[in-house]
C-alpha cells in the first residue's frame, strides 16, 4: 500500500510517516498544496492523507481536482477542530473519511485499513480498464476480448500503475519507487524488461492498447494501435 500524506506541519508529517512506515506502509510526504496535488495527480497511490490547511492550495481544493480528474483514490482529510464546515464540504466533493487532529495513531491505522479495504473491493469489482484490455491485479490477469493472460506480480503492478493513470505519464522513477520500492537496487533497465515483457503479452493478445514511449520521462497507455 503506498500512501500519499500531505501535510504542511513537517515535524507531524514525519511522525506519522515513521509510524505508518513500521506498519508496512510505503508513505510518500508533500509540505505544500502545489506539491501535494502533482503527486496526487500521479494516480500511483492507494490511499491519500489530505491535511485541509497547507501553503499553496487547500486540501478541498486537491480533493476536487482528484475527482474532476476522476481519480477515485480513497481520501482521508485531516481538519482541525474549527473546520467543521470544510469538513462538511470535504464529504461532498467525495472524500471518503476524516480525522480531526489530534488524533490517536491507532485510530488513524484502524481508518486506513477500511480505506484499504474499500479500494480492494472497488478494484475486484471493476478491475481496471483501459482500451480494449481489461485488467485484474488480485488474479494477476489480463484479458483482452475473450482471451487472457497470467501476468507476473511485478507485470500487474507496472501494468496497474499505467491503467490507473489512464493515458497519463508516468515516469520510471516511479514505477521503482511503487514496483520495486524506493530502498531497492533497481534501475532504469529493470523497468524496461518488464515494459518489454508487457508489450509482447498486449501484442499476443492482440490488443489495440500499447504502451508509448515518452522519451526522456516514462511511459503511457494508449489506446490505438502504436
Ligand atoms: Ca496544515
Amino acid at each position: 500500500m503506498r500512501i500519499l500524506l500531505v501535510e504542511d506541519e513537517e515535524y507531524m508529517a514525519q511522525a506519522v510517516a515513521q509510524v505508518l512506515e513500521k506498519n508496512n506502509y510505503t508513505v510518500d510526504l508533500a509540505h505544500d498544496g502545489e506539491y501535494g496535488l502533482d503527486c496526487a495527480l500521479s494516480g500511483i497511490y492507494d490511499i491519500i492523507i489530505l491535511d485541509i490547511m497547507l501553503p499553496g492550495r487547500s486540501g478541498l481544493e486537491i480533493l476536487k481536482t482528484l475527482r474532476q480528474e476522476k481519480i477515485a483514490v480513497p481520501v482521508l482529510l485531516l481538519t482541525a477542530k474549527s473546520e467543521t464546515e470544510d469538513k462538511v464540504t470535504g464529504l461532498d466533493l467525495g472524500a471518503d473519511d476524516y480525522l480531526t487532529k489530534p488524533f490517536e495513531m491507532q485510530e488513524l491505522l484502524a481508518r486506513l485499513r477500511v480505506l484499504a479495504r474499500r479500494k480492494q473491493e472497488i478494484t475486484v469489482q471493476s478491475g481496471y480498464e483501459f482500451g480494449d484490455v481489461l485488467l485484474n491485479p488480485y488474479t494477476l490477469s489480463l484479458f483482452c476480448g475473450s482471451q487472457s493472460f497470467k501476468l507476473t506480480l511485478k507485470e500487474s503492478q507496472l501494468l496497474e500503475m499505467l491503467m490507473d493513470a489512464r493515458g497519463g505519464v508516468i515516469s520510471k522513477d516511479r514505477i521503482i519507487e511503487k514496483v520495486w520500492g524506493f530502498d531497492s537496487e533497481a534501475e532504469d533497465r529493470h523497468v524496461e524488461i518488464y515494459i518489454s515483457f508487457l508489450r509482447k503479452k498486449l501484442k499476443a493478445l492482440g490488443a489495440n492498447t500499447s504502451i508509448e514511449t515518452v522519451r526522456g520521462i516514462g511511459y503511457a497507455l494508449r489506446a490505438g494501435r502504436a
